[in-house]
């Protein structure tokens, strides 16, 4: 089937002038589908779409068919399920983090949408969070009906709330001007907050904030929204990363109400890392969202007071949004164009994944400059250090979406002191990241690498200022 996948992207433009013909001349079927019924139209129709979904698209019955604006590849292929651009791990030769025998679902779209007409691959349509209740029906029942393209989501109704005057620190350091620092802590595996309290003091008045990862890479530790909360006890300033792996939309919503009511402010919304990396790789993902319709969701919490249902909030939460982006992997173009989804959805602070190589960061930099999105998010360029060459091998390896120049491989390779030089790396990165136009902030990353992140922090000049962790 996946032969056939490719073929139909390869045949988009093709296969589009098919559907525009067959979306244009069904309405022609309406009278009769009104006489059989709604469930004897079904009955008859489904069992042919199918088929012929199948047999072109190795189609997923979710019933939301996109086909027509997703360059004729089924987003629904993707093991995440991602409907509004690629994960942050796609390979370089853009093959998939989770199934690395198949290309990206995403490089198969823009390569269909491009094929279809060039201009295409800059942009995609955002599109809601599937319809469970839809799965296993009939998407042309609702074409012949005049539905002649699939339903994207509306674009941001202005806030119906007035937004408070009282920034959080962290959104409050954002607008300052001055450079802002993040540095990212996993949860421990306890159920005693004292590790956790112990490793954020390391960065007390270093930081601007303390982002929270949420089971990062798959697996399990203490919860991101609990460890959030006890750090935004004790008076530091916690972002909670909350991903669509684990949760369904009706708890991540609950989360982000319980967050709020803890004192958390800054919400980092991402899609997840696939449960096959983790310790638990047989537990069952959900990717009931991803990353563009979480915020979605988030954004209409703070500023509509709603839920995704439209139901009432007694009190809206008031967060700081915020979402990442990978420059660095394949489909280039889509990364640009999923970035101006996620702040059209509601991001206003972007952290990036590890940066090795300034030059092609600062290349990424000129094309968020050329679509303005610097002006409407805080972009927080990532960076970080490992113990070894050894472990930055490993990482490059086998973590999808980091990409290390050989050459500065080889450099920390042939030092005597291997740590210290890539201590002296991760300075050097910093400091030419924190000058490129349009680069608000340093977020800094390091698994169990605290001290040596705070010595950064220190000898880069990011910590000149007082801040508030
Ligand atoms: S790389 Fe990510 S976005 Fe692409 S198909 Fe795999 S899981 Fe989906």
């Amino acid at each position: 089937m996946y032969a056939v996948r490719l073929w139909s992207v390869r045949h988009a433009r093709g296969l589009r002038r098919v559907y525009r013909w067959g979306a244009g001349v069904a309405p022609l079927l309406a009278p009769l589908l009104r006489w059989l019924g709604p469930r004897r139209g079904e009955a008859l129709l489904y069992p042919l779409e199918r088929t012929l979904k199948r047999l072109f698209f190795d189609c997923r019955e979710c019933g939301q068919c996109v086909l027509s604006l997703t360059g004729m590849a089924c987003p629904m292929n993707c093991p995440k399920q991602m409907r509004n651009g690629p994960c942050g791990g796609v390979r370089v030769d853009g093959g998939c983090e989770v199934r690395p025998e198949m290309r990206c679902v995403w490089v198969e779209v823009m390569d269909g949408r491009r094929r279809i007409e060039p201009a295409l691959a800059e942009s995609c349509p955002t599109l809601p969070p599937v319809d469970g209740q839809r799965h296993g029906r009939s998407t042309w029942i609702q074409v012949i009906h005049g539905q002649r393209e699939p339903v994207v989501s509306a674009p941001p109704r202005p806030p119906r709330r007035v937004r408070s005057t009282t920034l959080g620190p962290f959104e409050a350091a954002c607008r300052s001007g001055r450079t802002v620092v993040t540095v990212e802590l996993a949860p421990p595996d306890s159920a005693d907050p004292a590790e956790l309290l112990e490793r954020a003091a390391g960065f007390r008045g270093l930081v601007d904030a303390i982002n929270i990862t949420d089971g990062a890479g798959g697996n399990c530790h203490m919860s991101s929204v609990a460890a959030a909360a006890v750090l935004a006890a004790h008076g530091y300033v916690p972002v909670y990363q909350t991903v669509c792996r684990d949760r369904n939309r009706i708890a991540i919503q609950g989360d982000l109400l319980g967050a709020a009511a803890l004192g958390v402010r800054n919400v980092l919304c991402l899609t997840g890392d696939d449960v096959s990396r983790g310790d638990q790789p047989e537990a069952r993902p959900v990717f009931d969202l991803d990353a563009v319709t979480l915020l979605g969701i988030a954004r209409g919490m703070c500023e509509q007071g709603q839920f995704a249902s439209g139901r009432r909030l007694t009190t809206a939460p008031d967060l700081f949004l915020g979402a990442t982006v990978n420059p660095f992997v394949p489909p280039g173009e889509q990364r640009l164009a999923n970035l101006e989804q996620k702040v059209a959805a509601g991001a206003r602070f972007i952290q990036t994944q590890f940066c090795f190589d300034v030059p092609a960061f600062a290349e990424f930099m000129a094309a968020v400059r050329r679509r303005g999105l610097h002006e409407q998010a805080f972009i927080l360029a990532g960076a970080g250090t490992l113990g070894s060459a050894r472990a930055l091998r490993w990482m490059v390896a086998n973590v999808p979406g980091v990409q290390v120049p050989e050459g500065l491989l080889r450099r920390i390779e042939a030092a005597a002191d291997e740590p210290a030089e890539l201590k002296r790396v991760c300075i050097e990165t910093v400091r030419e990241l924190a000058v490129i136009d349009g680069v608000a902030g340093i977020h800094l990353m390091g698994h169990r690498n605290e001290s040596v992140l705070a010595e950064i922090i220190v000898e880069s000049g990011l910590a000149a200022r007082p801040r508030q962790n």
